[in-house]
């Protein structure tokens, strides 16, 4: 019973492409972030260095806990 050991990921629309495939999203259009899914609180979705331009916080892969 270790569910909550790993977190989980939900995809989320690219902000930065949104959806259309950018080197942010490694052109798939979306991106895998922590669930529940929120806005990058830095940038608001714009598109910042922390969410690595994606527009989402808790991005896998850059923010692994
Ligand atoms: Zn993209
Ligand atoms: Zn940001």
């Amino acid at each position: 019973m270790t569910d909550q050991e790993h977190p989980r990921y939900e995809k989320a629309r690219c902000c930065h492409c949104e959806g259309a495939g950018c080197i942010y999203c490694d052109k798939t259009g979306y991106v895998l972030v922590k669930a529940p899914s929120c806005l990058c609180r830095h940038c608001g979705g714009a598109g910042c260095i922390y969410c690595g331009f994606t527009g989402w916080a808790g991005l896998k892969g850059k923010y692994d806990e």
